[in-house]
């Protein structure tokens, strides 16, 4: 049997449990092996039934008492119970409408039972456990399950599929590299990741599955960045950044000038420009981006700007607009909320080149769109796009530039490999005086003097965002932190003082109505769900409070922050909160001692792993099977440098490169690339 053969080539595996395989994604034999147990069920280890761990699934080793009872509880429901000593202690032990298995248990025959024992002062018990023989006694597998499918009926078919292409399992992993990094072969190594022998026979299988999954997961983005490198890009040799830095009615920072020339640099080359942008929050990414755009579309060609939100996408207009206002660049906005009218001329003035600089959410992806002359793509705020996306902007142009700005702060070394296939300019330094939000954590007893905080700051003329992590009444919440109750609450406080509401449930139309209203002043105080997280810039808003701030993680709440600090007025922000957990305090306590970005990532990081900036893969990174950014970092490092290694050595056999090649496409499989 070939790993590539269908499911439906295992013995017992037919057309309706192969439907229940799909269900996981589990088409081929390939994509069974690589269905790692989810966690493990140590059989190996047994314990007295007295001192089983309560509601943890153990092992108890006893003998049956008598054989299986059989009770009808009613129509189709039939219990089996009988004793089981372990020689001190007994348990009863319940199977639910397992015939089959009823009749196999002897009484005065010794079984080990898998599950979790119940126990209260009279008795102990064992519902519906696993039973093996006594000679079975190992670790054994435990996976995630779906309808039709239980763990049991997976690890059947996975020592099957194990058996069956026992000896055909090529190892992709070239030897020299398997020696270097003291890594198991693979056959062994799926073999024990499924049925480890035992703990250390595990540890080697998962050393050696971790490392070869992010091998692959970088040697794909060397192949992608390579690919770019061979692609040429417009030739664009005229660099206008000094002139647009001379209108700018301020002074670029360093870094800016840094990124800016990296970028002009890349637009000199002849190869196609693939460059990250990092700044963190009020860095002055959008200036870089202007500066870039600028050069491109007075060398006579056009420039699209990508964003999540239409929100973003008319704040970006405008803002681009005005920092584009002195070169002449006709700059235009296209968003799915605007008159049909109003679309099809910006389309076809898009079409006819007339339209210079483009700025738009998803919309830009559509296939109406066409362009006339594009050379470079921006996205901004990337971590909402996907890999897939972003080709799929670049698919419109003749191989354009890209550009994707980030405002997540990873800490560089992570970025250089979760980012592999882009260049990378960080913006590090803050345009000057820009002064720190000053930051508080309080609980919820001081929110009264928050409240006439905000008082304070719109009879000085300021603005206010009030974050709430809820939109309506749920059972069980406060109804202060719902957002809605809140509103009204505030209104009540605050007499006089227009309020505004803004929630991820309201039609976008109204999102932008409220938003407006805001960045014109006709609202005071805007209560929000984290809709306003990412990119929104008032800088007449000063003061931000957050309830329930332990709710956000840090990355959340430091971009949050960064809503305010963008103006003249010397801002504060006011996390309130109640919680009393240590990981939670920790969190407030750095938002309090920093502003820095990147110092926050890295606690961040300390405190909780990567899941935060990497969960809901809204990296756009293919899915990892068993690799865990957080837990497995000096893995990755290590498995960049052997993709690396092996990259720059090149030149393997034509049979070994198909192998690597054909991994990579396995892994980044679901991940659209073009
Ligand atoms: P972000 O990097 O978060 O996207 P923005 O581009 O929105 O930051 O810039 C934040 C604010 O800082 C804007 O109001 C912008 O006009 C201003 N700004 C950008 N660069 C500078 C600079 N070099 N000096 C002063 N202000 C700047
Ligand atoms: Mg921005």
């Amino acid at each position: 049997m070939r790993p590539t053969d269908p499911i439906t080539a295992l013995r017992g595996v037919g057309a309706q449990r192969a439907k229940w395989f799909a269900q996981l994604d589990i088409r081929t034999v390939w994509d069974l092996l690589r269905h790692y147990p989810r966690q493990y069920a140590d059989w190996s280890q047994t314990v007295p039934i007295m001192q089983a761990p309560l509601d943890t699934p153990c092992c108890v080793r006893g003998t049956v008492l008598s054989d299986p009872a059989e009770r009808r509880i009613r129509a189709g429901m039939v219990l089996y119970t009988f004793p089981v000593s372990d020689g001190e202690s007994c348990m009863q032990v319940t199977l639910f409408n397992n015939r089959f298995l009823a009749a196999r248990i002897r009484a005065g025959r010794e079984y080990l039972f898998y599950g979790p024992v119940k126990r209260d002062f009279f008795r102990a018990e064992m519902s519906s456990p696993q039973i093996a023989e006594v000679g079975r006694a190992h670790i054994r597998p435990v996976y995630r399950q779906t309808q039709g499918l239980t763990s049991v009926m997976i690890e059947s078919a996975v020592e099957t599929a194990l058996r069956e292409t026992a000896g055909q399992l090529t190892d992709p992993l070239p030897p020299g590299i398997r020696q270097q990094y003291k890594l198991c072969g693979r056959e062994y190594a799926l073999h024990h990741i499924h049925f480890p022998a035992d703990p250390a026979a595990l540890q080697i299988a998962r050393r050696r599955l971790v490392f070869e999954e992010l091998f692959f997961l970088q040697l794909g983005m060397l192949y992608m960045r390579r690919r770019s490198r061979d692609t040429a890009g417009a030739v664009i040799t005229q660099d206008r950044s000094e002139e647009f830095f001379a209108r700018l009615p301020f002074t670029p920072t360093g870094a800016q000038r840094r990124a800016v020339a990296d970028c002009m640099a890349d637009l000199a080359g002849g190869i196609a420009m693939n460059r990250l942008i990092q700044g963190d929050v009020g860095s002055g990414k959008t200036a870089v981006a202007a500066a870039v755009a600028d050069s491109v579309c007075r060398a006579g060609y056009q420039a699209a700007l990508m964003v999540p939100t239409e929100i973003l996408a008319r704040q970006h207009y405008t803002d681009l607009s005005a920092l584009l206002a002195g070169s002449g660049v006709t700059v235009e906005l296209l968003v799915s909320s605007m008159k049909a009218a109003d679309k099809r001329r910006v389309r076809e003035q898009t079409a006819d080149g007339t339209v210079q600089l483009l700025i738009g959410t998803q919309a830009l992806l559509s296939e109406q769109l066409q362009f006339n002359r594009l050379a470079l793509v921006i996205t901004d705020e990337q971590h909402r796009f996907g890999v897939g996306q972003r080709a799929g902007l670049s698919g419109k142009g003749n191989c354009p530039h890209v550009m994707v700005m980030s405002a997540t702060p990873i800490p560089r070394t992570l970025a250089l490999m979760i980012y592999g296939d882009l260049d990378l300019s960080v913006l590090d330094e803050l345009p000057p005086g820009r002064r720190k939000v000053a930051t508080y954590a309080v609980g919820s007893d001081k929110r009264m003097r928050a409240w006439k905080y905000i008082r304070k700051h719109v009879d000085a003329g300021l603005q206010a965002y009030v974050v709430c992590p809820l939109v309506e009444d749920e059972e069980g919440e406060s109804s202060l932190s719902s957002a809605t109750a809140y509103v009204k609450e505030l209104t009540d406080a605050l007499p006089g003082v227009p309020v505004g509401l803004l929630h991820g449930r309201m039609k976008a139309a109204e999102k932008e109505r409220v938003m407006a209203d805001f960045v014109a002043g006709r609202l005071a105080v805007l209560v929000s769900t984290v809709v306003i997280e990412v990119g929104v810039n008032v800088p007449n808003a000063a003061l931000m409070l957050i309830e329930n701030a332990e709710r956000f993680g840090l990355a959340q709440l430091h971009q949050l922050r960064g809503r305010v600090g963008r103006g003249r007025a010397a801002s504060t922000c006011i996390l309130i909160s109640d919680a009393q957990g240590e990981e939670a305090k920790r969190r407030l306590q750095v938002m309090c001692q920093t502003n820095d970005g990147f110092r926050i990532a890295d606690e961040d990081l300390k405190l909780r792993g990567p899941g935060d900036f990497f969960g809901n893969r809204q990296h756009g990174l293919p899915a990892l099977r068993i690799a865990d950014l957080a837990a497995d970092m000096p893995m990755l490092q290590q498995a960049r440098q052997a993709a690396e290694d092996l990259f720059r050595a090149g030149a393997q056999d034509d049979g070994q490169k198909e192998a690597l090649l054909r991994e990579v496409r396995l892994l980044f499989a679901d991940t659209p690339m073009n």
